[in-house]
């Protein structure tokens, strides 16, 4: 048994899909056989194209059309005789083998579109390297990416970054482990939302079981069992029926509202990462959207959401909410979330670093085409914006001039908006928690980001696992600043919600109730059982 952090409730029994970054060595050694190196060329542009047409199936029907596209991209290159037809010229005329003939065309077909000043030509060079990573992988006879063919896999790895993590696919991946990692992390809260139970930051599971190897994560307890014994299978079958049961008995409470004994109503909302999520917050009973964060729009993707995309996007969640608050979130990048096509500073400390709102003033012109498509959504439904890692009054009266900038030139172009929007803040930074009294005459409501909050107060990395014995959301610093920030926004007449993971954590919920608490978000799967909890106070 290994023991390492509960990242997502649930339990699982599957088989283990190792999921590593392979070392790639290519030798320079000649063919004598060129005609069979052609053949074993073939066969992996096969292999490649069968790989990226059930991968374009699979995001059209999880994520858009438009996200598909990029793989529909690198299917033509391998179509393209200048790219293949240019692989196979060598493998003929220079008996070169076929790795190091793909390694050879690819770099030079990078090199040439990279040399242009074109933005269109840079992107078809990330695709070359894409495909050709593919392709050199299906050569080497090496797995690609999470592409889980067999049904109750667990995916074991070193880590997973946020967008791995949401290209799982919920039929065929029953859990996931990992050897770093904290409960924050963005990979753990992705698990929660997919409802895939999830341990990390075990430390050595990648080099402790293999391919195939049985394995059971307790997701409740942060355990993993390898190749367990028939009695430990079996009493693990009975707490994976006996917890749907719990998860059945608990829906009672979807249409129930969570009102004090002083008729103060509690919002329980849900926190989401993609539109499509908000079907999950309704089915779960929330009473809105607490925390959309829209970074995720931005990722798996090789250019930035167009504000006609993000308007979609936005007009999606408040319609389907049906006029129940939705708060959205400005980018917020950096940290462990990164972009692609944005390539950021390398820093010491990233999140400390060039992040989230820093980040979007820096750069205007990615801020203003979100929102513009958060006013323009306005209109649909009721909104709430807040700008994440706001450390003081001046970052959020820049951010609010931006605003006004782009409310002008939609005036100017005769396009509506609503003017009851609330625009809010995260307090996540604990300068902002003890200036809350200040920066509450600011603003229409705060929201409490825990995540962040508690990292920066304990000085302990979220990401950590080494340090995650630090990481208490109860520490008595933690809970004074939290206090502070409630009675600051209640001294000024606005209203405080938290949309950290600890707004669901259980044993918290009790106290920051006391503490005044006027909205709790956290993942849809935690809504009910955090009613639970409230209503029995
Ligand atoms: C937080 O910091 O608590 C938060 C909600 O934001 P994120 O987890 O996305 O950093
Ligand atoms: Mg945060």
């Amino acid at each position: 048994m290994k023991k390492g952090i509960a990242a997502s409730k649930g339990y699982a029994i599957g088989m283990v899909f190792l999921y590593e970054e392979h070392e790639m060595i290519i030798s320079d050694e000649k063919v004598i056989d060129s005609a069979s190196e052609l053949e074993k060329l073939q066969a992996a542009v096969a292999l490649c194209k069968e790989q990226l047409e059930k991968i374009k199936v699979k995001t059209i029907e999880n994520v858009g059309e438009h996200e598909a596209t990029v793989f529909e991209a690198h299917m033509l290159i391998l179509d393209d005789p200048e790219f293949v037809g240019s692989v196979e010229a060598e493998i003929k005329n220079n008996n070169t083998n076929a790795m190091k003939a793909v390694e050879m065309v690819s770099n030079n077909l990078v090199m040439v579109f990279e040399a242009i000043d074109d933005a269109y030509l840079r992107e078809r060079a990330a695709d070359i390297k894409d495909v050709s990573k593919r392709l050199l992988a299906n050569l080497a006879g090496h797995t690609v990416g999470l592409e889980i063919e067999k049904a109750n896999t667990i995916v074991v790895a070193h880590d997973l970054t946020p967008s791995d993590t949401a290209q799982l696919d919920k039929t065929k991946v029953k859990g996931f482990i990992t050897n770093i990692g904290g409960r924050t992390s963005h990979s753990a809260i992705m698990a929660r939302t997919l409802e895939i139970p999830a341990v990390v930051g075990i430390g050595d599971i990648t080099s402790s079981v293999k391919n195939g190897d049985t394995v059971i994560v307790d997701g409740v307890e942060g355990f993993v069992m390898i190749n367990p014994d028939e009695a430990t299978v079996k009493a693990y079958e009975e707490k994976i029926a006996s917890y749907e049961i719990e998860k059945e008995e608990l829906k009672k409470l979807l249409n129930v509202s969570v009102v004090t004994k002083e008729g103060k109503h509690i919002e329980v909302c849900g926190n989401i990462g993609k539109p499509q999520d908000v079907q999950q917050v309704i089915a779960n009973g929330g009473d809105g959207i607490g925390l959309f964060r829209t970074e995720f729009l931005y990722m798996d993707r090789e250019t930035a959401p167009t504000e006609e995309e993000q308007f979609e996007a936005y007009k999606h969640v408040l319609e389907a909410m049906k006029g129940k608050k939705v708060v959205i979130r400005t980018l917020d990048i950096g940290g462990d979330k990164t972009l692609p096509y944005l390539p950021l500073p390398q820093e010491m400390n990233p999140f400390l670093g060039y992040r989230a709102i820093r980040l979007c003033l820096d750069r205007k012109d990615l801020f203003k085409v979100q929102l513009r498509a958060l006013l323009r959504a306005s209109i649909y439904g009721k909104l709430a914006v807040m700008f994440p890692m706001i450390s003081g009054i001046e970052e959020f009266n820049c951010a609010k001039e931006v605003v006004e900038e782009c409310k002008c030139e939609l005036k100017a172009e005769g396009i509506t908006y609503s003017e009851t929007i609330e625009w809010g803040m995260m307090v996540e930074i604990p300068a902002a928690a003890v200036m809350a009294d200040e920066l509450a005459k600011h603003v229409d409501f705060f929201s409490i980001g825990t995540n962040d909050l508690i990292q920066y107060t304990l000085a302990a990395d979220r990401m950590s696992e080494k340090v995650s014995y630090l990481y208490n959301p109860m520490h008595s610093a933690v809970l004074r600043l939290i206090k502070m920030t409630i009675d600051g926004a209640h001294k000024h007449g606005k209203w405080v919600g938290m949309c950290g993971e600890m707004a669901g954590d259980e044993v918290a919920i009790p106290t920051l109730l006391e503490y005044g608490l006027d909205e709790f978000s956290m993942s849809a799967t935690s809504i009910l059982g955090a009613k639970k909890i409230l209503l029995d106070q």
